[in-house]
């Protein structure tokens, strides 16, 4: 018999998804330029020219080695120098041992979760969070546990995450730039999470371990990122190179457990078991390589920030409540009912495809990637009117 927890995942797929594949099926139907497909996080800036050139370069290699398996956690190369672009940039004492190598962030927070939780955990999510956050708490057997972020100004409310913490408490995620908010915590924000997590550790007598989701790193507007394990000890990062080279296809990205967690070697060791279990071993050697020699390449976000002005532009213009993203490249826009899916219904019906806050934990707002060519965000205005008419 099927397993009707998968059958139901399988069958009611991640909305944004549901999106996206309603997007390309509509492309193909009106043609590519009257859908404004705001849907999914796939980068509109191509990768850098140097990723091509890296690429050529190795496929001169012989194919059965270029090809072959790497160690499970990845090649000693290719993690070291992600250890020193770590050391470089935030001063930590990071070697190959801290760094297992993944396929993307999902497969790093899949491989996180299972190795810090047992069944019956509870793992905190800042909501409105990243849509499989819960399918990937629900699948390491643990709860799900929403705490809204501080409605006022999207930073992470301690207080509130300090009455959620109970001994079940095993982690909390949380992902700065935000997906889908696009807030970036600040030092302040980060160092009173650390205070906080660290006395209820002490208070609880086991670890509570962040898991800190960055995929966006570096797609921020003039704010800086905090780096998170240099303010709180028990801090596993996951990245991964889909946002920041453009690669989201390749599937890569990296889990780093910090050195300052007292038994770093034994949650290592965790990680690379529960990367085993899960069959997450040896991520695609071949960007394995390109990243190995590519990881200091600056990140181009100029495209994204002209994309965010003339977004901002057509919702100050038009009306539309939204919040101003200091990071990633998506705008949270407050939808013109309680209904967050019937908002975008609406919006569907004018080629316009957004993503429902519910997904994301939240009602009544929802998400508009401007990760897209500018043409179509100005292109877009039609049908921005188009919404903001049937409500009127
Ligand atoms: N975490 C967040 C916040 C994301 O937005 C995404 C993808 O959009 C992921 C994780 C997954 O990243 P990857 O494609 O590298 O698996």
């Amino acid at each position: 018999m099927i397993n009707e927890r998968m059958y139901a995942l399988g069958s009611q797929p991640n909305p944004i998804r549901v999106q996206f594949a309603y997007g390309l099926q509509r492309k193909a139907e009106i043609g590519e330029e009257n859908v404004y497909d705001l849907s999914i996080g796939n980068p509109s800036i191509p990768a850098p020219p140097a990723v091509r050139e890296r690429i050529e370069e190795l496929l001169e290699e012989p194919a059965q080695s270029l090809h072959a398996y790497s160690m499970a956690a990845g090649l000693m190369s290719a993690r070291q120098s992600v250890a020193d672009n770590l050391r470089k940039r935030f001063g930590i004492q990071a070697t190959a041992a801290n760094v297992y190598f993944t396929a993307g962030a999902t497969a790093a927070l899949y491989i996180t979760t299972a190795a810090i939780t047992h069944p019956g955990d509870e793992v905190i999510v800042n909501a409105p969070y990243f849509t499989e956050y819960k399918v990937m708490i629900e699948s390491a057997q643990c709860t799900c546990v929403e705490v809204p972020m501080r409605a006022s100004d999207f930073q992470l409310d301690i207080d509130a995450l300090r009455d959620a913490i109970n001994p079940k408490t095993a982690a909390i995620v949380i992902n700065s730039p935000n997906n889908p908010v696009g807030c970036i915590y600040t030092q302040q924000n980060i160092e009173e999470l650390a205070a906080m997590l660290t006395q209820k550790e002490e208070e609880l007598g086991h670890p509570i371990y962040l898991i800190s989701d960055e995929p966006y790193r570096e797609i921020t507007y003039g704010k800086e990122v905090p780096f998170t394990a240099n303010f709180y000890r028990d801090t596993i990062v996951c990245y991964s190179w889909a946002k920041s080279l453009s690669l989201p296809g390749e599937r890569i990205g990296y889990i780093y457990v910090s050195d300052n967690i007292p038994n770093a070697a034994e949650v290592s060791a965790a990680v690379g078991g529960a990367g085993r279990a899960l069959g997450f071993i040896c991520a695609p050697v071949l960007f394995q390589r390109v990243v190995e020699t590519c990881i200091d390449l600056p990140t181009d976000v100029e495209a994204y920030a002209r994309n965010r002005k003339l977004l901002t532009d057509i919702m100050d213009d038009l009306g539309y409540e939204y919040i101003q993203p200091d990071g990633a490249f998506y705008l949270w826009v407050k939808a013109l009912e309680d209904d967050s899916q019937a908002f975008c219904d609406k919006a569907k019906s004018h080629d316009l495809l957004l993503v429902n806050s519910d997904c994301f934990g939240v009602p009544g707002w929802a998400r508009a990637g401007y990760c897209v060519s500018a043409e179509t965000i100005k292109n877009s205005r039609k049908a921005w009117e188009a919404l903001k008419r049937d409500y009127e």
